[in-house]
């Protein structure tokens, strides 16, 4: 199931695309930059009210995810919160 939608990537403002997951409270982005991640639309909303650095910091967190692993991005609250979680979780979210 593939529904691809473009977007400019929410951390790094790039070409990219995504797919919704979970009832599309979740956004599944792959970015040339920041590669894949899950980013909340709550979430997404919550980074464009805040600094740039934290952006480029969650870019870089991305970027940098540990083999097999995807970060998620999520509000806890009201603070943004971020996570390696496996591709297998990602897929059953
Ligand atoms: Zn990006």
């Amino acid at each position: 199931m593939s529904n691809l939608k473009d977007q400019n990537c929410p951390l790094c403002e790039q070409k990219a695309t995504f797919n919704f997951g979970n009832f599309a409270l979740d956004k599944y982005f792959n970015c040339p930059t920041c590669t894949q991640y899950i980013i909340s639309t709550m979430a997404e909303e919550k980074l464009k009210s805040l600094s740039s650095s934290v952006r480029e910091n969650l870019s870089k967190m991305a970027k940098n995810s540990p083999e097999l692993h995807a970060l998620l991005i999520r509000l806890k609250g009201t603070e943004i919160e971020s996570i390696y979680i496996t591709r297998l979780e990602a897929n059953h979210q």
